[in-house]
């Protein structure tokens, strides 16, 4: 069987001088249009109880371009303009529906420099890129191929805090749905030594260079605090920190990638656990081994390549014991402090506290499928389908014992 989905191809390119200023003045609108109009909205709320649609914001565009003040926002393409208003719809229905929280405005320094197009303001012919308000195409080093004949139905234009640019093409993509061998099932923990603990007992580890770049990164922040504020050695320190933040994400979400669909590829069920849950219950020290570890990013990932390739993919809350819980017999332990690594059941079997909970994790997602209750409503996203890490799913909890 195969399956038509909606992928992003990202690459770097170079631009010229003159598409660099022009992405800039593009990027700073944006985030213009974004602020004013979330602006708008929360005044009409706080102060007349009024929702403020996408269409009345854009008419508020309009109304803003006419003016001397904001007459600047005319010299850049509107298409990024409207799709930050669509942006920001889509913040407002998740935070009702109570999938995210009241929308944030976007900041000069910390928010992500992002540029959306739509077909009408970009054209793609011959393999060459060429996006509205420019005569020449980017040029974009094409890392790996797009799929046979695609035509792109949305760019974005993104500039790093390292000063790198990308854009990113979202193209319709054929996926071909083979089953799993086996029809297998593994349970995944987020383990404590490890990055992650299979219910098969297989332990997958940080990548080598993680360590190494986290002492770079310490040295590097250390460096940027000593230099005088608004002078040139800060700024130059300030990039370093950026570029060591950039490679340490660069190696993890390539590791994530790998690791996700080889867990893809070889079952056909997988069950993880919902880590806010273990993050509420604030031990500090493993919220950190936790975020270390990018866990949202590899849900993430995990989640729409499951769907990409036909998988059942099971969150279960974990507000039973599973660390205590021997997963040979049912007994419950004690006490399981942290620092036990292993320990011996009353029926004498000998766990590794990670692998017991994996399996334990496992028999509780399997129970959650067998109710029929494994399948969670689809989020609202702007356009790929795909969750966005700001949100967090209603949780399938049906079957899972409580103890
Ligand atoms: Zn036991």
């Amino acid at each position: 069987m195969a399956r038509t989905v909606k992928r992003a191809f990202k690459y770097r390119f170079y631009p010229t001088p003159e598409q660099a200023a022009e992405l800039a003045r593009t990027f700073g609108c944006v985030r213009l249009v974004y602020n004013m109009a979330l602006q708008a909205r929360s005044e009409a709320w706080t102060l007349r109880r009024e929702r403020v649609s996408y269409n009345a914001t854009s008419a508020l565009l309009t109304g803003w371009k006419k003016t001397q003040e904001l007459a600047f926002l005319n010299d850049v393409s509107c298409v990024p303009l409207q799709q930050a208003l669509r942006h920001l719809q889509v913040a407002f229905t998740n935070f009702w529906a109570k999938r995210a929280g009241y929308p944030s405005f976007k900041s000069r320094k910390r928010s992500r420099r992002s540029a959306e197009y739509t077909t009408s303001a970009f054209r793609f012919r011959d393999g060459k890129l060429t996006l509205a308000k420019m005569s020449a195409p980017l040029d974009v080093v094409w890392s790996r191929p797009l799929p046979p004949g695609a035509s792109p139905s949305t760019v974005t234009v993104s500039q790093d805090a390292a000063g790198r640019w990308f854009v990113s093409l979202l193209c319709d993509d054929v996926i071909e749905q083979v089953p799993a061998p086996g029809m297998g099932s593994v349970g995944i923990d987020a383990g404590l030594d490890s990055l992650l603990t299979l219910s098969n007992g297989e332990k997958i580890v940080n990548p080598r260079h993680e360590r190494a770049d986290r002492q770079r990164l310490a040295k590097a922040q250390r460096n940027l605090a000593r230099k005088e504020k608004g002078s040139a050695n800060r700024a130059k320190a300030r990039l370093m920190v950026a570029r060591i933040h950039a490679r340490i994400g660069d190696r993890r979400r390539d590791h994530l990638h790998k690791l996700t669909t080889r867990l893809v590829r070889e079952n056909q069920t997988l069950v993880i656990e919902d880590l806010t849950v273990r993050n509420m219950l604030g031990n500090r020290s493993l919220a950190r081994a936790i975020s270390d570890a990018g866990w949202r990013q590899f849900r993430t990932m995990l989640e729409y390549k499951a769907d990409w390739h036909g998988r059942n993919l099971v969150t279960v809350d974990r507000w039973f014991p599973s660390s205590k819980l021997c997963s040979t017999c049912g007994a419950l332990a004690d006490r399981m402090p942290l620092n036990v690594r292993s320990w011996t059941c009353r029926c004498g079997t000998v766990h590794d506290r990670d692998v017991n909970a994996a399996r334990n994790l496992l028999a509780a997602g399997l129970a959650v499928t067998a109710c029929g209750d494994g399948v969670r409503p689809q989020q609202e996203t702007s356009r790929t389908g795909r969750s966005s890490a700001k949100q967090e799913n209603p949780r399938a909890t049906k079957g899972i014992p409580v103890l």
